[in-house]
């Protein structure tokens, strides 16, 4: 099946199933799009490419394990390949796809139950808002307060420049295929039938240290209740080639988080608040201290304001050592 044959078979109404996790779920509570339009068959949608500038393209129907595993993608995208190695369990990411896993719907409880409606569903209101709201949004960013699902959208946001193919319509920054959050009538904004081809990356930063982190209520099989990613540049002060880590000067930064809002955000308060300065314990700590500032919880969600701080306190201080590690590394094998 082709594409276009696909894109024909959904018609107005229905839903693509890629690694299905996502879809069989909400298919036994009847909140699926129909026909549901696999993809598994259609040629072309699978694999990674590599670009004579170093950069990669990843097929939509890419299973998120897949990305974890890949030792080049590991060594270019370090963000990405950690983020996907830690989301969900290892059976959801032997299926889920990355297409999938950018596309999915949010977990709502409210959403995810047949009995009541909301924006999301063809409703007027958000039941979420004035009820139960524990793991909702910290940043609000309009009438519907689920925070945005998927981890590696974020991971994603942190490589800036990275586009989405998108079949019909060439590719567009990853970002525009969230906007600003403000509708509260769905999660992303392809419309019924657009489908996802490809993520393209821009060319790698050489020496990039990364991390990814969460902070979750169980070890695993759970969406965090805030993660973070964080790719850094060091280099040693002048004049001083064996400084230690706390010394060493940050020459870039790009920092994202997830858990907070209805799309996943890009911290560029955090990010220029480290840049040109040393990656001290003091630094980190005083830079991740503004993401504070958009924070506008709900009654429930005050909780996730000092987790979002001290959870990209931590993603920093990773993303320090890693940066480190592969300075050490490059040094030794020179
Ligand atoms: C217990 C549990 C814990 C989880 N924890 C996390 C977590 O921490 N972080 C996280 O990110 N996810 C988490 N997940 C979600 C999981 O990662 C997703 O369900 C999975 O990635 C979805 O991928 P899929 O290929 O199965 O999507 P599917 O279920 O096949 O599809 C999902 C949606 O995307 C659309 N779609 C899929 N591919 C395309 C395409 N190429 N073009 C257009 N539309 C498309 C489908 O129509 C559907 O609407 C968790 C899930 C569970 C059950
Ligand atoms: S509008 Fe959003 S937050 Fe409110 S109930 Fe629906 S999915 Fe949940």
């Amino acid at each position: 099946m082709s594409v276009d044959a696909v894109v024909l078979a959904i018609g107005r109404s229905g839903e693509l199933r890629a690694g299905g996790t996502d879809v069989t779920a909400r298919q036994r509570i009847g909140r699926v799009g129909l026909p549901l339009v696999d993809l598994s068959e259609v040629p072309g949608l699978r694999g990674i490419q590599w670009r004579p500038d170093g950069s990669a393209r990843v097929a939509a129907m890419t299973t998120v394990a897949e990305i974890a595993a890949d030792r080049r993608l590991r060594a270019a995208y370090p963000a990405l390949t950690a983020t996907a190695a830690a989301l969900a369990t290892p059976q959801l990411r032997a299926a889920g796809t990355i297409g999938g896993n950018l596309l999915q719907r949010n977990r709502c409880w409210y959403f995810r139950n047949p009995r009541f409606s909301c924006f999301q569903t063809g409703g007027t209101g958000c039941p979420a808002r004035d009820g139960l709201h524990l793991y909702s949004a910290v940043v609000d960013l309009g009438p519907c307060v689920v925070p945005h699902p998927s981890s590696l959208a974020m991971a994603l946001l942190a490589y800036e420049g990275t586009r989405v193919e998108v079949h019909g319509r060439g590719a567009i920054p990853v970002a525009e295929l969230y906007g600003d959050g403000a509708d509260p009538t769905r999660d992303h904004l392809l419309a019924r039938g657009e489908v996802l081809l490809a993520i393209e990356l821009p060319a790698p930063t050489p020496g990039e240290g990364a991390a990814y982190h969460r902070a979750i209520g169980r070890a695993e099989a759970e969406w965090p209740l805030v993660e973070a990613v964080a790719r850094l540049v060091l280099d040693h002060p002048v004049g001083l080639a064996g400084a230690g880590a706390s010394e060493m000067i940050i020459r870039s930064a790009a920092v994202a988080v997830g858990g907070v809002a209805r799309t996943p955000l890009r911290l560029t308060e955090v990010e220029d608040a480290l840049v040109g300065r040393p990656a001290s314990e003091s630094n980190l700590l005083a830079a991740a201290e503004p993401a504070t500032l958009r924070c506008t919880p709900l009654p429930q969600t005050t909780y996730k304001v000092a987790l979002l701080r001290d959870t990209v306190v931590e993603v920093l201080e990773r993303a320090v050592a890693h940066a480190c590690d592969i300075r050490e590394h490059a040094r030794r094998s020179d």
